[in-house]
């Protein structure tokens, strides 16, 4: 079967087949809505638990396919990482990251906040993946503490590649946090061998803790266990004031979810600070 730009896959092709044209078709839309500027980064923000305040917030990539509408970043960031366009993507998602941050500067917000920005480990293995951000900071003239780094266990698994970057990143001031802490890879070893910033928990841990003592419980041991590596603690998907209650009772610092906002434009996110 030959590939007819645009066409429906050839109805003889097997599913496995099938699904690779389909993939192959993604991949090029995703090069195409790159290039075409209909990649957007959504804001969401994190609340510091003890200031009550809006201390930063998570850049999360979107992309508004011209045919499916919304498609979920787990499906197409896994797709570009499997090909190397997540380094452009990535690029993309910190020049826009940076120029958010420029743009709450110049809207005089009392303080401004940190944007934590999600990184893949294609990404983290770019030799200059830290100069070439620092100097995009440099010429913006923003502080290397305006940025958060979030990386996944899996990547921490890359030794010692890993453990020099996030030297080079705390050297120069740019903040790093474990991302989805307690899902898949959870070598403890691992976490106490390295420094990190923050630790987010992930949502899974957030589930039934209003109820549960069992559930808020291993959340407590968790957060503990963040303590003693002298990280502070997110917890993400906070959606209920109980949970909220909840993380303030066991000291977590910081917390991310539906409740405090959902993602958004940087124009919104702008509107809900009184900063438009
Ligand atoms: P993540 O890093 O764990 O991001 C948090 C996810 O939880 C986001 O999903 C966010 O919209 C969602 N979320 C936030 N609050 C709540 C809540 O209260 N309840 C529930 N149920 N969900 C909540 P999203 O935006 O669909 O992103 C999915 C994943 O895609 C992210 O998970 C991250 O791993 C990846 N991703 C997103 N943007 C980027 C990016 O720019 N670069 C890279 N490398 N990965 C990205
Ligand atoms: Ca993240
Ligand atoms: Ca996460
Ligand atoms: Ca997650």
């Amino acid at each position: 079967a030959t590939l007819q730009g645009g066409a429906a896959p050839d109805q003889s092709l097997g599913t496995d087949d099938a699904a690779a044209v389909a993939k192959i078709r993604l991949e090029s839309q995703l090069r195409e809505a790159l290039d075409g500027g209909r990649l957007q980064m959504h804001l969401q923000p994190l609340l510091d638990i003890p200031t009550g305040k809006i201390a930063g917030y998570e850049a999360l990539i979107r992309w508004d396919h011209p045919e499916r509408g919304p498609i979920s970043p787990l499906e197409f960031i896994t797709l570009a990482e499997e090909t190397s366009l997540i380094v452009p993507v990535g690029q993309f998602m910190l020049q826009e990251a940076i120029s958010a941050l420029v743009t709450m500067r110049s809207r005089g917000m009392a303080q401004l906040p940190f944007l934590s920005i999600n990184v893949s480990a294609r990404q983290l293995r770019e030799a200059d993946l830290i100069q070439s951000l620092l100097e995009r900071l440099g010429d913006a003239a923003l502080p290397a503490s305006a940025v958060k780094l979030e990386i996944t266990e899996s990547q921490v698994l890359d030794y010692p590649h890993t453990a020099e970057v996030l030297d080079a990143c705390r050297a120069a001031g740019i903040r790093v946090a474990l991302d989805d802490f307690g899902t898949g890879f959870s070598n403890l070893s691992h976490l106490s061998a390295l420094a990190f910033d923050t630790v987010k928990i992930d949502q899974a841990f957030l589930r039934g803790v209003e109820g549960s003592s069992r559930a808020a419980m291993m959340l407590d041991a968790i957060v503990g266990l963040v303590r003693a590596t002298g990280a502070d603690a997110l917890a993400e998907g906070v959606e209920t004031p109980e949970q909220l209650q909840t993380l303030r009772r066991l000291g977590v610092r910081y917390a991310q979810g539906y409740l405090i906002g959902k993602p958004e434009p940087l124009a919104r996110a702008l509107q809900a600070q009184g900063a438009a």
